[in-house]
């Protein structure tokens, strides 16, 4: 028995579908403790937007410890803290004309949700959040109510308050009126719902199933928060950071979220941290109401700030589209083809394989069947039906083209072809 099955929790889960003990990783590859070599399609799930131990990020990082750079600094004014938020606001914040204030959280994305949802209920003075089928937005208190998918709610059984769910548009709600809907249930005084403080939303429903919502949907949506005085979050923790080809996801529909979440891969290294954004009018919380003792990773702030120096000099984000055209084709010759119950989804540099019309088990099947030959690549969805791509922004393409050709194998295979 391995250490991890005799002492490490039940809890534990990707390294249950994924059985080796990986040693390395540069790149796009990680090596497992035999030497064995992987092609990495999960991405951290999505932390890894620069692929691993980035040259350009992390000498930056050694550097500053080899300076003796501070590591840790509760939210003390450091110069790494400086330069992250200079670099923050010149290269992203600015040039997209947005003036959002920067709040650092708690070193996970779900406690950059807490942080938002607490922080619109206070403003508005509502209790009610509106958030969507599908979504995914932690597991903390605060963010599992926000959550769709029962699994995880039931741990919590029936403490995940004052949220309510609305359509998200796919599936059976593809073709509704879901912002009619919502606009009805705001309008109807016999509707049984609160008027909502916020609502709080995936542009890409990422552990939904890759689901993305049409642009005119993000644009309606926004101009229902505006007309019933509803803040709009977007949880861009997953699908920020240049995922989706811009560096927010929201970017696409034109829109300006009163609040935006982000996390993962904003550190660029896979450091803990995650910042809330708000408009100005918005900063009420009064000083140390949401306080906590990780908000100051200063190496992820160091590494944060190179690799936004990295996505601007190698131009990251025309790479991203490119290698969407790329996807979108193999997607369309190759994956389509093999069966006609499949679909595919996708933008940027993350992508769905739905079997859910064929059989839902089939994507775990697939998805083993990719790490025996030897790529990483996790599941998502409804009853995890999906087989997701996630690569890292920097992936070559040659190395995109392996994974996907396994990623084909395996569907093949499982589809008995
Ligand atoms: N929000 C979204 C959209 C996510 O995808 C995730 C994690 O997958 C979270 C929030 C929670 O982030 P964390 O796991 O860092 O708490």
């Amino acid at each position: 028995m391995s250490i991890f099955e005799e002492l490490e929790s039940e809890v534990r889960s990707y390294c249950r579908s994924f059985p080796t003990v990986f040693d390395k990783a540069e790149g796009s590859w990680y090596t497992d403790r035999d030497g064995v070599r992987y092609l990495d399609f999960f991405d951290g799930a999505g932390a890894l937007n620069y692929g691993h131990n980035n040259p350009y990020l992390m000498d930056k990082v050694v550097e500053y410890i080899r300076e003796k750079g501070i590591t840790h600094a509760l939210d003390l004014s450091t110069t790494a803290k400086e330069a992250f938020l200079t670099t923050f606001r010149d290269e992203i914040l600015a040039p997209r004309g947005l003036d959002h204030k920067v709040m650092f959280c708690g070193s996970t994305g779900t406690n950059a949700v807490e942080a938002a949802l607490k922080l619109a209920r206070k403003v508005k003075g509502r209790d009610t959040i509106f958030a969507f089928s599908g979504a995914f937005h932690g597991m903390s208190l605060g963010a599992l109510a926000a959550t769709s998918d029962r699994a995880s709610r039931q741990s919590l059984r029936g403490s995940l308050n004052n949220v309510v769910f609305m359509p998200y548009p796919y599936g059976f709600n593809e073709s509704f009126d879901t912002i009619g809907y919502m606009r009805n249930v705001l309008e109807d005084d016999h509707s049984g719902v609160a008027k909502p403080a916020a609502v709080i939303l995936e542009t890409v429903q990422a552990e939904g199933g890759v689901i993305v919502a049409p642009e005119q949907w993000l644009r309606d949506l926004r101009q229902l928060c505006d007309d019933y005085d509803i803040l709009m979050i977007v949880d861009d923790i997953q699908v920020g950071c240049g995922r989706t080809g811009n560096f927010f996801s929201f970017e696409r529909a034109g829109i300006v979220p009163d609040m935006i979440t982000l996390s993962k891969s904003i550190s660029g290294a896979g450091l803990p941290m995650s910042l809330l954004l708000m408009r100005p009018a918005l900063d009420v919380f009064t000083p140390g109401e949401h306080n906590g003792t990780f908000r100051g990773n200063q190496l992820a702030f160091v590494a944060g700030k190179a690799a936004i120096e990295f996505m601007k000099e190698t131009d990251l984000l025309a790479a991203v589209r490119r290698k969407e055209q790329i996807v979108r084709d193999f997607m369309t010759n190759e994956i389509l083809p093999l069966d006609e119950r499949l679909s595919v989804r996708g933008i940027g540099l993350i992508w769905g394989i739905e079997f859910g019309a064929i059989d839902p088990a089939l994507s775990k099947k697939a998805s083993q069947r990719c790490f025996e030959n030897k790529l990483v690549i996790e599941r998502a969805g409804r009853q995890d039906s999906v087989l997701k791509p996630l690569p890292a922004l920097t992936i070559p393409e040659e190395d995109l083209m392996k994974g996907l050709e396994i990623v084909k194998e395996a569907v093949s295979f499982v589809l008995g072809k």
